[in-house]
């Protein structure tokens, strides 16, 4: 018998085909890098996608030291998502005492939904309508925005699931995670804390919020999942008060702050982490969150720290490799600067500012002049102007305005992604949900 485990170790395999099950609006995946769908919960249940022969296939692929294509990224940068992931699964324990010959398992240990809900109160600038409710409504109404994203592709109708959909794989699972869902303001929320109740082999739970409204009906609910060992509310942290109100939209600040402390003080057994989206948007920032991070330390006393910390390739010109290499160089030198002795308390800092600086070392500045009329149709569309918080951007906005042209077509390709450099298991997510 050879253990499962072993293997893995052994011979860099990728634990997740085996493990874990990542599912994105209707589409299921092995994992948010993979890309291509391995089967669709619009015709079928996700335990039969989990053990249909694509599936199946990609497991032998992996046994067999036959990767397929859509891995092949992950295998040449041996510092991946792959990696990570894969050792967070050897250090949670949930391949002990399986086998090779028993593969093929039955169920997913490991789920991450991103279809479960898609209402904020807020329409981010660093997301897609396609998860992003406020951000769909806001472009269902102003043409020169919609230009930018695929509204088209993505009907949120159709992203509305069954609520049983989770069921049959629910009591198998040892780690949930809704990254697609504002707990404090998903109406299906309660049906589904109500299901967790009998989970007797979750052991994590992660649920995401913006904090813009806080439900303490859920709050209590899920204070009281005692199967549950970590339940942790993971919430959305881009930059200080201005930029955060400018990238999300729609949001207040100062009641992120006041929930923040609710949840705090009432709610002991919840666990708050924050998650940052480093963007176009916010890189030149970077010292301002680490700012706002220590003062919502010192406000909330308690220690503190990222969850989640990915550059933000949704859509993909808003990803801090698209702006021009003079404004790139601008805020390495920035980043460069930051001392990060009065940080040293809050968990991942240091991470936050090396991821900063490994994106802007990338190139996309291609999309750049897509990152402009995407920002200046936001603008237009919520009646707000980049132009205070980010002056540094003006000459390159009035370049673009000078030369007035067609607005392009569609962009929305993946070519822009995470690539790290070096990753260690006991950081946080980096590059993906
Ligand atoms: S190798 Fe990468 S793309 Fe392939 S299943 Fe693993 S994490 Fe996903």
């Amino acid at each position: 018998m050879t253990q499962l485990k072993t293997a893995i170790i052994k011979n860099k395999i990728c634990a997740l085909p085996f493990m874990h099950m990542h599912i994105s609006g209707q589409a299921v995946n092995p994992c948010a890098p993979f890309g291509k769908p391995i089967g669709r919960i619009t015709t079928t249940d996700p335990v039969t996608v989990w053990r249909n022969q694509d599936y199946r296939k990609l497991r032998k692929d992996w046994l067999d030291d036959t990767p397929p294509e859509p891995c092949t990224n992950c295998v040449e940068n041996l510092n991946d998502y792959k990696k990570l992931q894969s050792l967070r699964f050897l250090n949670s324990g949930v391949l002990d005492g399986l086998n090779l010959e028993d593969l093929d398992p039955l169920y997913p240990r490991s789920l991450i939904f991103d279809g479960f809900d898609n209402y904020t109160d807020f329409a981010a600038r660093t997301s897609s309508p396609f998860f992003d409710s406020k951000l769909h409504d806001l472009m269902s109404t102003n043409s020169t925005l919609r230009k930018f994203l695929p509204l088209g592709q993505f009907n949120l109708t159709d992203r509305s699931l069954p609520d049983d959909i989770l069921d049959g794989l629910i009591p198998h699972l040892n780690t949930l995670s809704l990254p697609g869902c504002d707990a404090m303001t998903s109406p299906k929320i309660q049906i589904l804390i109500a299901k967790l109740v009998n989970a007797t082999n979750l052991k994590t739970l992660f649920l995401y919020s913006n904090l813009n409204n806080l439900n303490l009906n859920t709050l209590n609910t899920l204070s009281l999942l005692n199967n549950i060992p970590k339940k942790i509310l993971t919430v959305f942290l881009d930059g200080d008060k201005n930029i955060h109100e400018y990238i999300f939209h729609g949001s207040k600040f100062d009641t992120f702050v006041d929930n923040l402390k609710t949840i705090k003080n009432n709610f002991p057994q919840l666990t708050l982490k924050f998650t940052t989206n480093i963007t176009a948007y916010n890189i030149g920032r970077i010292k301002n969150i680490l700012d706002t991070t220590l003062y919502l330390k010192q406000e909330l006393n308690t220690h503190i720290g990222f969850n989640e910390i990915r550059p933000g390739p949704i859509p993909s010109f808003i990803h801090p490799a698209t702006l021009p290499q003079s404004l790139k160089n601008l805020y390495l030198t920035d980043l460069n600067s930051i001392d990060l002795t009065p940080y040293t308390t809050i968990k991942y800092s240091g991470q936050l500012v090396s991821i900063a600086k490994n994106t802007l070392q990338q190139n996309s500045t291609a999309h750049f002049d897509d990152f402009l009329h995407y920002t200046l149709a936001f603008d237009s569309a919520t009646d707000t102007s980049y132009q205070l918080l980010y002056p540094e951007l003006m000459t390159y906005m009035t370049e673009l305005l000078n030369r007035p042209e067609e607005l392009p077509t569609i962009i929305h390709d993946s070519t822009t992604t995470n690539n790290l450099t070096s990753i260690d298991p006991n950081q946080p997510n980096f590059g993906y949900f």
